[in-house]
């Protein structure tokens, strides 16, 4: 598994940091930053799913494998 993020569409709102803070990150100048790409922990597994079908500018992805 691996998150992606669609930079054009996401505005850092942090949807996805208050799901799962310890991938997603925003700074100051509200970019995102993902910390870890490929989070092997089976519960940030599921918050990270969370996050994307959370995400309200649909601007995650999920490349399975
Ligand atoms: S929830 Fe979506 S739009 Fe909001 S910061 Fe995360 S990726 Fe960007």
């Amino acid at each position: 598994m691996k998150v992606t993020v669609d930079r054009t569409l996401c505005d850092g709102n942090g949807v996805c940091m208050g799901i799962a803070p310890e991938v997603f990150d925003i700074d100051d100048d509200l970019n995102l930053h993902v910390l870890d790409e490929i989070p092997n922990d089976p519960d940030v597994h599921a918050r990270v799913r969370q996050s994307i079908t959370s995400c309200p500018l649909l601007a995650l992805t999920l490349v399975e494998g």
